[in-house]
């Protein structure tokens, strides 16, 4: 059987959806790929162990394609205020805060389950979209304007443009002979979902120490998701301890803000890599989200920056068919590299400059950012325009915000 796409989406995780979604109600036939649909979501269930600490720039993006609903009616948290310091809090520390920028919020962290879900059932809803789901990919032939998906099933689904959406590991990209360059990062994220001793809290913080940032994140309820940030050995060294020793370590490095921890639901380990597409876009593909970019995470912004990708990529592609032009040609795809790649670069070379400042004990870079935390707090223009740097406010806004008009 051979089925036929104008534009076949590899990956139906947050970033692919949400083109998909973007894609939905137009003349574009739309195919998405996807391995495994999640499991369904019950309120009743403790919070997934994968959270991500979604901008203001991607709410507006998923409200637009219309899952905002599907995530609010399950669960999420907003966060109002956002604090960082260093070991000795009263001496270098900043806070955030919406009321600043006369913003309702700073974000909201939501389970990625959560949000894929939401975004699945949105896409489902489109008449002009196929979710193809569960299915293993066993072959992908990557072939300018009739590019072959094969699934297990012998099913064969062939796409005018091919969306590579599926990760940091995309077979997308390697079919396409595309790039990367990239380097692991000698840290390692220990994540811990936790039941407090506090109510539901409206601050996320971070605390920088000579090892890696300690980090929580606030969820629904007395919940809490900590990361910890660590050599190798040492996440390592943690994961294999029973679940008291680890409760009893993590009361003790955290900082007092923390309070106590009740309860251990999960805990996991993520390896650090960087990682970026030498090109995002070639005669009949695209790259979006991880796929084309992987960056450390301290800062929350690796989904954030795949849905701006995925709202230009959107863009791009329905203006290109509405003017009868061939969206999957090069010169239409390059817009959308021209927009989404060196906005990335300075994304993650940003989150490389405080992953090297903020990570280590040499004593010319500690004073920097003591004193750069001190002037960040008293310095209320610079501290707003990081502030909504972060939301995804400043700059060039989501694309799709436009999208009825085109
Ligand atoms: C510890 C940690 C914390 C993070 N916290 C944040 C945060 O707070 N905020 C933030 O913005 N980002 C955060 N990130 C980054 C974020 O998780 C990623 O950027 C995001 O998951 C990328 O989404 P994606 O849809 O591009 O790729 P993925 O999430 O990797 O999704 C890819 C999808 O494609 C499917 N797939 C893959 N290959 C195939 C195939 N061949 N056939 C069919 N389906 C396929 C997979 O099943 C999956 O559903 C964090 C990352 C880590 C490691």
């Amino acid at each position: 059987m051979d089925k036929r796409y104008d534009v076949l989406i590899v990956g139906g995780g947050m970033v692919g959806s949400t083109i998909a979604c973007a894609l939905g109600g137009s003349d574009l036939k739309v195919g998405v790929v996807e391995y495994r649909y999640p499991p369904a979501f019950d309120h009743d269930q403790a919070h997934d162990l994968r959270v991500s600490a979604l901008s203001v720039a991607s709410q507006n993006i998923i409200d637009m394609v219309g899952a905002w609903e599907g995530i609010i009616s399950r669960r999420s948290c907003p966060y109002m205020r956002m604090k960082v310091w260093e070991a000795d809090e009263a001496r270098a520390a900043t806070e955030f805060n919406a009321d600043d920028i006369q913003q309702p919020y700073l974000g909201h962290i939501v389970e990625n389950r959560v949000i894929q879900l939401a975004l699945l059932e949105r896409l489902k809803a489109f008449g002009n979209i196929d979710l193809i789901c569960p299915a293993t990919t066993v072959e992908i032939d990557y072939s300018p304007g009739c590019s072959l998906v094969r699934l297990d099933d012998g099913t064969e689904l062939v796409g005018k443009l091919l969306v590579a959406a599926d990760g940091g590991e995309s077979r997308v990209r390697q079919a396409a002979g595309i790039g990367v360059h990239k380097w692991d990062y000698e840290q390692q994220a220990l994540v811990a979902s936790v039941k407090t001793s506090y109510p539901q809290q409206d601050i996320t913080w971070q605390q920088f120490t000579a090892t890696g940032p300690l980090a929580f994140l606030p969820l629904s309820g007395d919940n809490a998701s900590l990361v910890w940030y660590n050599t190798p050995s040492e996440v390592k060294r943690l994961m294999a301890l029973p679940e008291e020793p680890l409760m009893k370590e993590l009361h003790q490095t955290f900082p007092a803000a923390l309070g106590n921890i009740d309860q251990l639901f999960e805990r996991g380990y993520f390896p650090l890599r960087r990682q970026h597409a030498q090109q995002y876009v070639a005669e009949g593909v695209a790259l979006a989200g991880d796929s084309a970019h992987m960056i450390h995470p301290l800062a929350g912004q690796g989904v954030n920056i795949g849905l701006l990708d995925a709202a230009a990529l959107a863009e791009v592609i329905l203006k290109a068919e509405r003017a009868g032009q061939d969206y999957s040609s090069l010169a239409v795809l390059k817009q959308y590299e021209s927009e989404r790649r060196n906005s990335n670069l300075l994304m993650m070379q940003t989150m490389d400059t405080f992953y090297r400042i903020f990570s280590n004990e040499i004593l010319p870079l500690k004073l920097i950012r003591n004193i750069g935390l001190g002037i960040a707090e008293r310095a209320l223009p610079a501290k707003n325009k990081v502030m909504r740097f972060a939301m995804g406010l400043e700059g060039k806004l989501p694309a799709l915000a436009r999208l009825e008009e085109i």
